[in-house]
């Protein structure tokens, strides 16, 4: 709708003026401001104050962890699961990986059966 962009134009122009910044990235801003408004039925204020929260910028594109939820212990995303021990990788792991890294834990370094049920596994620990 042709009002919509002149409203989001208007907008856009407006932060770029009071917060300094390319009016292209004012408006990425009021375009995701939109977005969670129209998908989250959030208000304005609301949706800005989540947009603009530097700790939920987006850290990486292919495992979506924001600025938020860095990893302090490995070069932050989620992408490290496999080679990063630290809280937040299994916090903010997909649950199936999680499961998987669980159970890859719980094995029996003697047997290789699973220690949390016993399952397969006789060793006296
Ligand atoms: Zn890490
Ligand atoms: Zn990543
Ligand atoms: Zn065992």
């Amino acid at each position: 709708m042709p009002s919509d962009t002149r409203a989001l134009t208007r907008a856009a122009r407006t932060r770029a003026k009071t917060e300094d910044i390319p009016y292209t990235a004012a408006r990425e801003t009021e375009l995701a401001i939109r977005e969670r408004m129209d998908a989250d039925g959030e208000s304005y204020e609301e949706a800005e104050a989540f947009v603009t929260d530097p700790g939920n910028q987006l850290l990486c594109e292919k495992c979506g962890w924001t600025v938020g939820m860095v990893c302090p212990e490995c070069p932050g995303c989620g992408c490290y699961n496999h080679s990063c021990t630290g809280w937040r990788h299994r916090e903010y792991m997909h649950p199936d990986e999680r499961a998987e890294l669980e159970a890859a834990e719980a094995e029996c370094p003697e047997c290789g059966g699973d220690t949390r049920t016993g399952y397969d596994c006789t060793c006296d620990r």
